[in-house]
């Protein structure tokens, strides 16, 4: 039995790897470009990866040997389990593949050429966000956010169907539905992740309300408003997901004039990490049709790792490039001999929680100082605030992340309902941030992730919970992350190395001696 899993195992990644790498590079070149022709080749290439995984009689076996647990040694068991897997996500026919594909493309293309109106101007995203996080007008940024809403009445009813698709797809295979399909074949126990995100809402609840106070202080103030007449345009971004500025120091103003590029590669030096080569085949700055957003991709698992960046001198895109190379660097330093199905992280949750730790550094005394350069006078005060805002980001983003993730739980329980309304509940409930009155729009809409990366969310959350933890085994290892090279060993021996050998909840537990604890991440918070 263990020579047919070899060679089932064997002839499924010959057959998947030329098809994978297509993809990867399709998508690639659809990000960097936005052209239609770019577009659709990307849509041809993701049916051609999604029928392949498809195929009807390579799940089936897949199945029956994982079922049978016919493959002996450990290695070539979770090279199965992951064919199992992969195959078992993308069960669904042809006339589901093309429907999904055409909705998806639809919908990429409308994110990527939308540039939100502005008094007849038309302002990319990073010129919705610059108006939002620096104007003191009250109209002004609740123009600029309106108009970077404009998007979501585009897409709502893609995404509705998308949903519904997705639904019938997963109910064909026993599943209540995509969110309980999506969680499950991604080895993510349902109950066990609800009952972790409320256990984290009841910790958050009151450090988060006192945050609100503060930060309700502070915008009405900046705003010259009311604290009752706030509203989401005026907190900084367009969903509050970061920190609004909570200080005195301008934490932008010291990225002013600084390269980027510069930056991030010393903070890699430091820990004895290569990143010039991922630089070199990176795309780093905004173009007309431009995907907007940021990512990393490794296109063959033999080391051709990029990252797309729209980098601006600020504190978002020094630690955006931070947190790509922390992908970047995942993927590069897994160990080649590994069997490609293996030369991964073993989680998408996994490398999130590198790319987190990664862009965390931009809080640390030591950065601010030895790789920013901020005077050593202003460089406490600095620090300081910095913990602080680093503090704020975690409550900030757990309460946004249940959101997002109730959010999708419930559109996808059932996708007609008032949608709307159920995310403007979610958003007073968690995010503590009054509706606009009267507004009956699909805000939810907006949200890339909502549309093309479903029920992906709540794996930032639980990749910080990881990175908490890395963190603490880190400082009690190398008594620092930055600068030290010993930190680095730790992470590339440990973490990246191993790939995929385990799933995540065991490569927590082998890298740090303790399965996921919570606890960790707690901490910071208090
Ligand atoms: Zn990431």
């Amino acid at each position: 039995m263990a020579a047919s899993v070899e060679t089932f195992v064997g002839e499924t990644v010959e057959a998947v790897r030329p098809i994978d790498k297509a993809y990867q590079l399709a998508e690639w070149e659809a990000a960097v470009s936005g052209t239609p022709e770019a577009n659709q080749r990307n849509q041809e290439a993701q049916a051609a990866w999604m029928r392949f995984w498809a195929d009807r009689p390579r799940y089936m076996q897949a199945k029956q040997l994982h079922d049978a647990r016919a493959a002996g040694d450990p290695l070539l068991a979770r090279q199965l389990k992951l064919v199992y897997l992969t195959a078992a996500r993308n069960q669904q026919d042809d006339a589901t593949i093309d429907e999904l594909t055409r909705l998806e493309a639809d919908v990429r293309g409308k994110y990527l050429n939308f540039r939100g109106r502005v008094g007849g101007k038309e302002l990319n995203d990073n010129e919705l966000e610059a108006i939002l996080h620096k104007s003191k007008k009250s109209a002004e940024v609740q123009e600029a956010w309106e108009a970077s809403k404009q998007v979501g009445a585009e897409v709502a009813e893609s995404i509705r169907q998308l949903a519904r698709v997705r639904n019938r797809a997963a109910r064909t295979q026993g599943f209540r539905d995509h969110f309980q399909r999506a969680l499950t074949l991604d080895e993510i126990d349902e109950n066990e992740l609800l009952g972790l995100f409320a256990d984290l809402e009841s910790a958050t609840r009151q450090p988060h309300a006192a945050l609100m106070e503060r930060i309700n202080g502070l915008r009405s103030a900046h705003f010259g408003i009311a604290r009752s007449g706030l509203r989401p345009w005026h907190y900084g971004d367009r969903f509050f997901q970061e920190v609004p500025p909570l200080g005195e120091v301008d934490m932008d103003g010291l990225f002013e004039g600084k390269d980027l590029v510069a930056l991030a590669t010393a903070t890699y030096d430091g820990l004895g990490m290569e990143v010039r080569d991922i630089v070199a085949r990176s795309d780093l700055y905004a173009r007309p049709g431009k995907n907007q957003h940021a990512f990393c991709i490794h296109i063959d698992r033999e080391g051709d790792v990029r990252t797309l960046n729209n980098l601006v001198p600020n504190l978002r895109w020094a630690s955006t490039i931070l947190h790509e190379l922390g992908h970047g660097v995942y993927d590069k330093y897994i160990d080649r001999q590994l069997p490609w199905l293996l030369r991964t992280p073993p989680h998408i949750l996994s490398t999130e929680a590198i790319a987190a730790l990664m862009e965390s550094m931009v809080s640390e005394p030591a950065w601010l100082s030895g790789i920013l350069g901020v005077p050593r006078g202003k460089a406490a005060r600095v620090a300081e605030e910095s913990r602080e805002v680093e503090r704020a980001g975690n409550l900030i983003f757990t309460r946004w992340c249940l959101v997002m993730t109730y959010f999708e739980m419930a559109m996808y329980a059932d996708p007609d309902r008032d949608l709307n309304t159920l995310w403007w509940d979610l958003v007073e409930r968690y995010q503590m941030v009054s509706r606009p009155e009267g507004r009956k729009q699909p805000d939810w809409a907006a949200k890339i992730h909502v549309a093309l990366h479903p029920v992906y969310y709540h794996n930032y959350e639980l990749g910080r919970l990881v990175a908490a933890q890395f963190r603490d085994r880190i400082l009690r290892t190398a008594g620092g992350i930055v600068g030290q090279k010993k930190a680095g060993r730790w992470l590339m021996e440990r973490v990246f190395k191993p790939g995929a050998l385990e799933d995540w909840g065991g490569h927590v537990k082998t890298a740090t001696g303790e399965p996921l604890n919570p606890k960790y991440f707690a901490r910071s918070l208090s």
